[in-house]
């Protein structure tokens, strides 16, 4: 009987052991990122930043990144993390995205989201739309409550009725600030080609990872300032302003939307994974170090693979950015350096 005993230990101690290694080395070594968020990628810089507003930054994607992460500890999905911590920076003044939007050349808010799931590759996505409060939760009912991935305009709105959303003038969305940019941007004229200048930032975006292995991706924006009404960005665009597949990764991108849609910034940076064998890591500085750049476009993103790494690239000279580890430790940052 003791012989036997201790064959069994002899034979499973090692299994035991192997079997504790990985979280052992997860623990130890590099935790792993489990929420991300972008806050827009742009001409930031230190020298046009007050220490006042860099806090004002700095607290509301703090606040972002807690509630995403508050989610994954009480047992929510990577979605459920995606949508609360957009939601904080939709209803935050200091974004381009949901109050606090960039206008259109008409002077009205319209608003673009989509979100997608890494292990369905369901996804949800709402454009031009300009009366509901977080894009966000509209994008997830159109993939949730829907038989189509995107909706744009009137029907969005309409089907945000009928889901129950909460609807709120345009002018909830329209701050003094974005007035005064429009007007100094009407009185030099408006480019055609639309350029990351300092006050056209600022969209959001937010990628992340459950303990139930599952990624997912959300991005929400009002596009670029002083855009022809009726232009839709990459933002609510799977496949180019976001992606999520758990055999690869999740992203939510950045910058010039124009670009973005044309190289298909989101899966290229699956793709590179899945069938050239990149990192995380590759992949991103691949698509916007070399297609991106090399087409002239501008921006970044954040990926976050299904092991927990965490790429944040952009070509800016800053991007507003934070992650949160699965210890809870939040990490946030704005410059290039
Ligand atoms: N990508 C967004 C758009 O083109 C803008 C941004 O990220 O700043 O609509």
């Amino acid at each position: 009987m003791k012989g036997l005993l201790i064959a069994l230990l002899m034979v499973g101690l090692p299994a035991f052991l192997n079997s504790l290694q990985p979280e052992a080395h997860e623990a130890s070594d590099t935790a792993r990122v489990v929420l991300a968020i972008h806050g827009g990628a742009g001409t930031i810089s230190r020298d046009r930043m007050t220490p006042e507003r860099e806090q004002r930054y700095r607290a509301v994607l703090r606040e972002a990144l807690e509630a995403g992460y508050q989610v994954l500890q009480e047992g929510g999905t990577s979605l459920d993390a995606v949508v609360a911590a957009i939601r904080v920076l939709e209803d935050s003044p200091l974004f381009n995205a949901g109050r606090g939007a960039v206008l259109t050349n008409e002077g009205t808010a319209e608003l673009d989201a989509s979100i997608m799931d890494g292990r369905t590759l369901q996804a949800g996505a709402v454009a031009g739309v300009k009366t509901v409060k977080n894009p966000i939760l509209l994008a997830r009912q159109v993939m949730e409550a829907s038989p189509h991935v995107m909706l744009v305009g009137r029907g969005a709105e309409t089907f945000a009725q009928e889901q129950g959303l909460e609807q709120v003038p345009n002018e909830y969305f329209i701050l003094p600030h974005r007035r005064e940019q429009l007007r100094r941007m009407r009185e030099r004229g408006m480019g055609a080609v639309p350029e990351l200048k300092e006050h056209t930032y600022g969209t959001v975006g937010a990628v992340a990872l459950d303990r139930y292995g599952n990624l997912a991706a959300g991005t929400s924006t009002g596009g670029i300032m002083g855009k022809r009404f009726g232009r839709v960005g990459d933002s609510p665009i799977i496949g180019a302003g976001t992606y999520a597949d758990n055999a690869a990764c999740a992203i939510s991108a950045t910058g010039q939307g124009e670009y973005f849609i044309r190289a298909a910034i989101a899966h290229e940076i699956v793709a590179l994974m899945k069938y050239a064998g990149l990192t995380v890591e590759q992949a991103a500085a691949a698509a916007i170090h070399g297609t991106l750049t090399r087409m002239g476009g501008r921006g970044g993103v954040i990926a976050l693979d299904r092991n927990g790494r965490l790429a944040m690239v952009f070509n800016t000279p800053g991007m507003y950015r934070g992650y949160v580890d699965e210890h809870g430790h939040i990490t946030i940052q704005i410059y290039r350096d």
